[in-house]
């Protein structure tokens, strides 16, 4: 079983690049974001809740996305494997994930951390709000605090999975193609 963390700052592409994977390797897309933006869209109770934190640029609680995740693994135990996309977002959520696949017997493969500068994250994330018509991805604002949460909250994930060996960085520069090929040539020595 392939288990795979596409891991980067909001507008790095993991979205992009795990329709290549999911393509290329048979493999299961669970994004917490589009998970939520779902869960809004069907004016759940978890949604309302959700939706004050994503429109703030804020994470939604722990306890919310892992159990939400908590019940994907479960509904898909015969899956070939998961890409996981936007989640762990906080270290409690990767050791959270790290114990369950363990648990599961189908530990983590790897973690693809796709490395962006800055100026083009907000870029891409400003364009991506014109074609998509996210709010969280229309406000300068907004963008700047998710970029900021993800340097706080989400990067010390890094460390957490560094004594795995498992941690694989990725230039997220360039066209989609090349970002593709230097993702697929990691996963085929996974
Ligand atoms: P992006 O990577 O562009 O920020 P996402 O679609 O992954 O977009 O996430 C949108 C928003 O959903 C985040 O800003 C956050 O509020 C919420 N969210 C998504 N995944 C998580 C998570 N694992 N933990 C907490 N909040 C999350």
């Amino acid at each position: 079983m392939l288990n795979l963390v596409l891991f980067g700052p909001p507008g790095a592409g993991k979205g992009t690049q795990a329709e290549f994977l999911i393509d290329s390797f048979g493999l299961i897309h669970l994004s917490t974001g589009d998970l939520l933006r779902s869960e809004i869209a069907d004016g759940t109770e978890l949604g309302l809740k959700a939706k004050s934190f994503m429109d703030k640029g804020e994470l939604v609680p722990d306890e919310v996305v892992i159990g939400m995740i908590k019940s994907k693994l479960d509904n898909n135990r015969d899956a070939k494997g998961f890409i996981f996309d936007g989640f762990p977002r906080t270290v409690d959520q990767a050791k959270t994930l790290d114990t369950l696949l363990n648990d599961n017997g189908t530990p983590m493969s790897g973690m693809l951390c796709l490395e962006v500068e800055k100026e083009e994250l907000i870029s891409r994330l400003l364009n991506r709000g014109k074609i998509s018509g996210r709010a969280d991805d229309q406000n300068q604002k907004v963008i700047e605090n998710r970029i900021a949460v993800y340097n706080e909250k989400t990067l010390p994930i890094i460390e957490y999975f560094k004594p795995q060996n498992k941690h694989f960085g990725i230039n997220g520069m360039g066209s989609i193609e090349d970002i593709a090929e230097r993702i697929k040539a990691v996963v085929e020595k996974l």
